[in-house]
């Protein structure tokens, strides 16, 4: 009806201008604008230049939208563990909280990043590096949904953890190798690990791959080789362009037979400065040097932030500003604006 009337409108408008040849570009405008339902429309200058019926009778038709959303994963800088937040859209994902002292910078993070309530958590495993400042992250946003590797462990700060969940009355829901995690429909979240809880802790980590795009991540959390052994067994496709990796470049980690499938392009070691642990060890650089691999590590680069359109990506770090990827000239420039 609205086209019709447009139409309508404008045919009568063009017979003024051919029968008096001088109806004024204001007049013209003001019939145009009176039928049309966005009053902030511009007057279609090609019409009133050449007069033409055929431009002149339909509204053009919206131009298709192409989604250009960017994908943006943040390891934050927590020291010695994990929190890693996946930021698309107007939704939120929050990968572990960091240890308990680190709770207020992963909380401060999400503010500034403009996060006022999370769509998804997951906590890898129960150790304190991971899970340590969840309570706090807990206290300060609203959270839809609690995803958690299914092994319990017998601290304070995972009971504290459970009680929090409980409290809140948070949807809460075990992680299972074969499950997907929705949190936009751009993106496949997939679960490799645990296919069952093995009672190892860092063995049982939530291991997901996240696709969008041409592009994938694989979070490991602290994964060992027992359950590298059992995902490369599965046989699902496990090649990533980003990798975190596993336990913080502990050499009981990153196995090469893992990584020459994961082949990553990029891969993030979140470590602490002068750990008691020795992570990252020297046999796991040496493996993802071997590769080819870019590395990052949050002990030298504080904050390190991927984003990417889903076919290039571009790598920014607290420390050192903008890095610039090989495959990512051009998207560069685009992820700036
Ligand atoms: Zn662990
Ligand atoms: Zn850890």
């Amino acid at each position: 009806m609205k086209a019709k009337q447009i139409l309508a409108l404008a045919l009568i408008s063009l017979i003024l201008v051919i029968t008096s040849g001088c109806v004024s570009s204001e007049s013209f405008d003001s019939i145009i604008l009176d039928s049309s339902e966005d009053s902030q429309q511009e007057p279609n200058a090609d019409v009133i230049a050449n007069g033409s019926l055929v431009e002149v009778s339909l509204p053009e038709p919206p131009l298709p939208t192409i989604d250009q959303s960017i994908l943006t994963v943040h390891f934050i800088d927590v020291g010695q563990g994990d929190s890693i937040l996946i930021q698309i859209k107007d939704k939120n994902m929050l990968i572990d909280a960091g240890e308990q002292k680190a709770g207020n910078t992963v909380v401060n993070y999400l503010k500034d990043n403009g996060v006022t309530e999370l769509d998804v958590i997951v906590a890898t495993h129960a150790h304190a590096d991971h899970i340590g400042g969840m309570v706090t992250v807990l206290n300060n946003f609203k959270v839809k949904k609690f995803v958690d590797s299914g092994n319990p462990h017998t601290t304070k700060t995972y009971e504290n953890m459970l009680i929090a969940i409980d409290e809140k009355d948070i949807p809460f829901s075990l992680a299972e190798a074969g499950q997907t995690i929705e949190l936009d429909p751009s993106l496949a979240i997939e679960i490799l690990n645990p296919e069952k809880p093995t009672g190892k802790l860092n063995d049982d980590s939530v291991v997901l791959k996240l696709t969008y795009g041409d592009l994938s991540f694989l979070f490991t959390g602290d994964t060992e080789i027992d359950a590298e052994k059992r995902i490369l067994a599965s046989g699902i496709d496990i090649e990533s362009q980003i990798l975190k990796v596993a336990h913080h470049g502990s050499k009981s980690s990153t196995s090469i037979e893992f990584l020459e499938k994961v082949n990553p392009a990029a891969s993030i070691i979140m470590v602490g400065t002068d750990n008691r642990y020795g992570h990252p060890t020297e046999e796991v650089i040496a493996r993802l040097r071997g590769l080819g691999s870019d590395i990052y590590r949050t002990d030298i680069e504080g904050h390190i932030v991927v984003k990417t359109d889903g076919k290039e990506y571009t790598v920014e770090t607290q420390n050192k500003g903008l890095v610039f990827p090989m495959n990512a000239m051009n998207f560069s420039l685009m992820a700036e604006a």
